[in-house]
């Protein structure tokens, strides 16, 4: 398991989301390198980048999105919908070699009804362990992040260039 790069993080201001970036859509800002977002970018190609979630579930927690702004899974092509598959697939891969986690949680939130924070289409990619520390836990009084999302973002780039260039 992975679990250094522990240190002290300020829980509320992070997730509660205080410094949540004042932009429109904070996926389409991520594709646009507006500076108001966090770069936690790890991928991208032409139609579907591949980030960090900023507020993840666990270390690890990808999302993939279409760099257009669409809403459901209906408005994908079936190319895009086979290259989504295949990135869903390379997520899998690069974050079995980085983390080797026990499994996976894959799936959508669409809709106000869903739990959807973010209506631009995203696809999570959660990684599971078999001893889950959470993202987030209370050891010792301390609030503790397993590991920050810019940690796991520059690891898990490196993983993704190195698969591109193979
Ligand atoms: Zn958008």
């Amino acid at each position: 398991m992975h679990y250094n790069n522990l240190f002290s993080f300020n829980k509320l201001e992070y997730v509660t989301g205080r410094k949540k970036p004042d932009v429109g859509c904070i996926l389409c800002a991520i594709n646009e390198k507006d500076p108001r977002v966090e770069r936690l970018e790890v991928y991208r190609n032409a139609f579907f980048l591949i980030s960090v979630n900023l507020y993840p579930f666990n270390v690890g927690h990808l999302l993939i999105f279409p760099l257009r702004h669409i809403e459901t899974i209906v408005e994908l092509s079936d190319d895009e919908a086979l290259q989504l598959h295949h990135l869903t697939n390379l997520s899998i891969e690069v974050l079995s070699e980085v983390y080797s986690p026990g499994g996976f949680n894959v799936g959508y939130n669409i809709g106000a009804c869903s739990g959807a924070s973010i209506e631009h289409l995203h696809l999570h990619i959660v990684p599971r362990y078999s001893r889950e520390l959470g993202f987030i836990d209370i050891l010792g009084g301390a609030k503790l992040v397993v590991e920050h999302p810019e940690v796991t973002t520059k690891k898990l780039k490196e993983a993704f260039q190195k698969r591109n260039l193979t």
